[in-house]
Order: structure tokens, then sequence, then C-alpha cells
């Protein structure tokens, strides 16, 4: 077998097709596209609308057994799938994926392109500003902070009335509301639109939103991982009169905002969203929202292009929808419904598009499920279980690797015993797919170490557990070809009759819900709401948001809250410490354990070995 070229190489080898071609290719017409560029476009949303008598295609979701250490390519099965559907298989395809963080690229995980010859291109587009889109929502994301901590400063430093004054000034001779304002007057109640009838009372209503800053909850973001943020005081110049208050930064991607363009389906929508996110609660107990602030529509302002897909094409030429990217743990972790509908459209009835979930099927794929099929409506037709046998032996009690260090023996010669044992996290990850009445067809990721043996054992294995199929592939040696055999039982599987349902319904009690996740998914015995939990499942059902659906944040790396617990734990609580809301885009966040929302950089980040070639203009290094 001839070595596989680094990614960079191998994305660098294939000259894109020129978007404008490939937008033409799948259908769309040329005013429904944005260049920028060669290689991205974006499409416009208008496309809905003059497809949506058409009827959709075939829609399939890959997703992964527990993460390890030693990765299980979701994203390079995503698009080897797709090329061996559309390239080889000759059907109408579109793979949907997320957009990467840049934090991880220039960090510690690099790039998430896919691999080998199953990738996204150009991958240094796609890796690192793409259409500006998470810039977008850092943008609006601090427009939010600031307006928070503004406010703050102003309502304390100035009376109630001139307070009014400034917030409806006088404007051709006459004090007016902004139609933002008018929503509020109605929010508090106050059936009035001429600023000049409302009693000092109201006054004082209307103009103090009285936060409490030790209950503000947004935070300020960035797209970098800098582990220095992840505490800080803000208002420490003698401008700021002492209005100095702990805070903190998120990575972009974890900001609600990313959540909202995820879970969105129409411009309309977007813009009740953002105007709906919670910022903070007021000294009284009451929500306060963007609208309070009065940012709402600004924040629909900056993301207006956002909101449109972005195209892109493999290294196959078969077309790809990059758009959004929540982080898969306080957040779901999974690509936009936009663009999951705009192809479901596109292929038609007889194509197929896949999206990817992150991490393993007990997060992003319940996440997929529970939270993306319930706002989208979209029912899916084929999962996707992505498995390797190294990781399976990691779960079967292979030892820990150390980044840097050589593969411990155990994951490159054959070792069946081991990997018999792994495959229990398989199993359960097969049979939680089929508690929402789906088909799965395993794939089987084979690395260049892995025996003839060590593969048809874990394919007999999950097709005794209740898989449709099981199927090797080897899309990241060889491209679309080595998915061939994963693309036809696919196929087949999305013939075979499905019966979809939800895990719970919403209209159950907040801590009804995290107990059947708990339960059923992670195979716990049962949760525990340590007291400030208890406090927010009072708070939230107070405030009317306790039919939210859940999005549990506990580590990926094991199915129990325990991440070093490997394979299949059984005999554990999961101690939910906190429960935070995403309103605006729709969830609510437990959280198990501590979860970073900004990750650090290692000894030795990523970015060591990215370099500009003056020559060329080639970017080196990114993986
Ligand atoms: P995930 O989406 O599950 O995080 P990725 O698809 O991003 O995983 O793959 C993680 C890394 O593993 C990438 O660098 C990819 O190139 C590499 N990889 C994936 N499959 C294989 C394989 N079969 N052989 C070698 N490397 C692989």
């Amino acid at each position: 077998q001839k070595p596989v070229p680094s990614d960079i190489v191998i994305s660098r080898s294939c000259v894109p097709k020129p978007i404008d071609c490939m937008a033409r290719e799948v259908g769309l017409l040329s005013d429904e596209v944005e260049l920028y560029g060669k290689t991205k476009a974006k499409v416009q949303l208008s496309i809905m609308k003059r497809l949506q008598g058409q009827p959709d295609g075939k829609y399939v979701v890959v997703t992964g057994i527990t993460p390890t250490p030693l990765g299980e390519g979701k994203s390079t099965t995503t698009i080897g799938l797709v090329q061996a559907l559309g390239a080889h298989l000759k059907l109408n395809v579109f793979a949907c994926v997320r957009q990467p963080s840049q934090g991880p690229t220039f960090g510690i995980k690099g790039g998430a392109a896919g691999g080998g010859y199953s990738q996204v291109i150009p991958m240094e587009e796609f890796n690192l500003h793409l259409t500006g889109d998470i810039h977008a929502i850092t943008a609006a994301n601090n427009l939010v902070a600031a307006a928070i901590d503004a406010r703050i400063f102003h309502e304390n430093t100035q009376t109630d009335k001139a307070l009014y004054n400034r917030l409806v000034p006088i404007n051709g001779g006459q004090r007016q509301f902004s139609p933002i304002q008018i929503n509020r007057l109605k929010k508090l109640g106050i059936e009035k639109t001429d600023p000049n009838t409302l009693t000092d009372e109201e006054v004082t209503r209307f103009a103090r939103l009285d936060m409490n800053p030790e209950a503000v909850t947004w935070q300020r973001v960035l797209d970098t991982n800098d582990r220095f943020l992840r505490k800080i005081t803000i208002g420490q110049s003698p401008t700021e009169k002492g209005f100095t208050r702990e805070a903190q930064f998120d990575i972009t991607v974890a900001s609600e905002i990313m959540a909202v363009l995820a879970l969105t389906s129409s411009l309309a929508d977007m813009r009740q969203r953002l105007a709906n996110m919670v910022v903070a609660t007021s000294k009284s107990g009451q929500p306060i929202t963007t609208e309070d602030l009065g940012v709402s529509g600004a924040l629909a302002v900056l993301m207006r292009d956002a909101i449109k897909p972005n195209l892109m094409q493999t290294l196959e030429g078969t077309p790809v929808f990059v758009h959004a990217g929540p982080f898969a743990n306080i957040a779901h972790g999974n690509s936009s419904i936009l663009a999951d509908k705009i192809a479901l459209k596109l292929v038609g009835p007889e194509g197929f598009v896949v999206t990817e979930a992150g991490f393993g099927a007990d997060i992003g794929m319940e996440k997929f499920f529970n939270i993306k099929c319930r706002y989208s409506g979209l029912r899916p037709h084929v999962v996707v279980l992505v498995a390797t046998v190294r990781a399976l032996k990691m779960h079967g009690g292979g030892p820990k690797v150390t980044a840097g260090m050589p593969l411990p023996k155990e994951y490159v010669e054959e070792n069946l015993e081991l990997l018999e044992t792994g495959c229990g996290n398989m199993k359960k990850q097969i049979e939680n797919a089929r508690l929402f009445g789906v088909p799965v067809v395993v794939a089987v990721n084979a690395f260049k170490t892995d025996t003839q043996a060590e593969l048809e054992l874990i394919c007999s294995v999950a097709k005794a557990a209740g898989a449709f199929d099981a199927v090797r592939c080897s899309h990241w040696a060889e491209g679309g070809a080595g998915a061939v055999a994963l693309g036809q039982a696919v196929q087949r599987a999305s013939e075979s009759p499905s019966d979809f349902k939800f895990l719970y319904d919403v209209e159950l009690p907040i801590a009804d819900k995290i107990r059947i996740i708990a339960q059923k998914i992670y195979g716990a015995d049962d949760i525990e709401l340590l007291p400030e939990a208890q406090r927010k499942v009072e708070l939230y059902t107070k405030q009317g948001f306790g039919n939210l659906p859940i999005c549990m944040a506990k580590t990926h790396l094991s199915l129990s809250h325990d991440a070093d617990k490997k394979g299949v734990p059984t005999g554990f609580v999961v101690p939910v410490r906190d429960i935070k809301a995403s309103v605006g885009a729709g969830f609510l966040f437990p959280l198990v354990g501590t979860m970073p929302t900004i990750p650090g950089l290692p000894t030795r980040p990523c970015f060591y070995d990215i370099d500009l070639d003056p020559e060329t203009e080639q970017v080196n290094g990114l993986f």
C-alpha cells in the first residue's frame, strides 16, 4: 500500500472546481448564490421558498462510539460516505458539516475537514476564517456583553428620569419609542405608545432593568484557545468608577448565538431567538433578555450573512454545506438545520444528505434527535455509527496513550480479547440509536495496522447487537472508493422501515427529562441534583422555561460522568452540579462536573507547524 500523504498535501494536490460551477451542478440559480472567492459561496435562504414543494431526500446522521484520544474518524467517514454515494454510486448527495473553531486548529486538535482522501477542500479555507460566520458571532456576542455592563453602569450613575430621557430621546421635537422599546413596554404590560404619558412608576420600570451583576450569565467570547481569559476582572479603569466585576471569556463556538444559528429555521425565527436570549436575572428574579437591552435588532443585522449556509466541496467534487459549529458539550454540537433543509430539497427524493453529530452517540446523536430534529421536524432514515479497532481496544481496557509518544503495542498488534471486551461500548451505542427507532449501520473505519480478524470481529458483534449492517471501510486511505460498501449498506438501510420517536416528552418536569437521558442513554442508576441545580430547576420552572429540551453538558470520554471509566460503566449516579439555560437557542443545559468553556494551549500547539510560503502564498503545516 502506498503511504498516504499529509492532509494538506492531499488537499492541495486537488484543484477544486470553481464554486459557481458546483452551485450550478447542484441546481442553484445564479441569483441564489453569493460567491466568496473561487472556492466558497453562500446560498440565499430564498431558495427554500423556490423549492418548498420539492420532496426531501434521505437523511443520514453520522455518530460514533464513545470517543478516545485515538480518534474515531466521524468527519472523515461523513466525507468518505458522501464521496462514495455521490462520485461512485452516482447519487445526488450533500454533506452538511460544522464549521470548526479556529481555537483547536491552532491548539491541540488540528483541523476538522476530515482526513486522508476524504476531505472538504480547500482545507485551509475550511479550517480558518471561511466566510466570517464565527467572526460575526464574536461581534454579535460581544456587543451584548458591552450592552450589559454599560447598562449596569448607566443605571447606577443616573436618576430614573435622566435615564428615561436618554433612553427615549427627543427626536424631531418629540420623544419616541423605538420598535424594540415598544416590545419591551408590551412585555411589562404597559399598553402605551406616547412616551409623555408614562407614570413615574412606569418610567422606573421601563428604564431600570436592575440587573444583578452577580446574576449576569452572558460571557464575552473569542475564537482563540486562551486559558488566561477563563476568569478576568472587568471595569478596572477609573473611568468605570469602581464598577468592577468578575467575568470570563468563552470560546466563540460556545456562544448561545452559535446555537441559535444552528437551530434557527428562517430569518424571522433567528430574529426572535436572538431577542429571547436571557442574559441576566434582575434583582427581583426576572429574566432579562437582549430585547430588554435593546440590542436584539442589531444582533440580527450582524448575523444577516452568517445565516446563509456556505457551499464548498469534497476532494471528489461532491457538494458540502459548512454551516454553524456549536460547542458539543454546553451546546448541542450539530451543524445547522437550515443547511440540512436546503440540502434535502436540492438532492431530491432519491438523494442523500449526510450530516454529523459531534462526540459519541450518547451526546451528539442524543442531542441531534432530541433537540435538532425536534426543532427542525426532520426525521432521519439511517444512523451511521463509526467505530475503530484501536478505540474499542481502549474501551476494553487498553493502556492510556501519551501525546508525542509511540502507540503502545496493544493498539498496533492483533489483540482480539481486548477488542471483544471493548465492543461492549459499541453495543451500548447501537442500542442507544435503536431507542430512537432508526436503523443503524456500523462503519468500521480501518487503520493500516488493523488485522482482518479484528475488523471481522467488530462487524459480527455489531450485527448481533442489532445493527442493520456493519461494514469495513477504507475511505481515509482510498477516498470514496473505500466506502462504496458503506454507501450501499446505507442505501439499503434507508429503505428499511423506521419508526422514529423522541426519548422524552418536553412537557415532563426538568429532573425527569434529565433522569431519562441518564438512565436510558448513559446506563446510570439515577441522577443526583446538587443544591444549585435544584435551585435552578425551581427558578426555570417559575420563569416558564421548564418545557425546554435538555442539552447535557457531560464528558464525552465516557458513557458515565467520569472520563476515566471506559467501556460500559454501571452502578453510577450522575451528579448534576448546576443547570443553565440557552432560552433563545431553546434548551436547558445541566452541568455534570466542570466544563471548560475555553480550551487552553498545550506545550506544543499546532501553530508551531503552521506557516505561509511567501513565494506561492500557500499555507503549510495544517492538519
Ligand atoms: P472525529 O470527527 O471523530 O473527531 P476525524 O474524522 O476528524 O475524527 O479524524 C481524526 C483524525 O484521525 C484526523 O486527523 C484523520 O485524518 C485521522 N484518521 C481518520 N481515519 C483514519 C484512518 N482510517 N487512518 C488514519 N488516520 C485516520
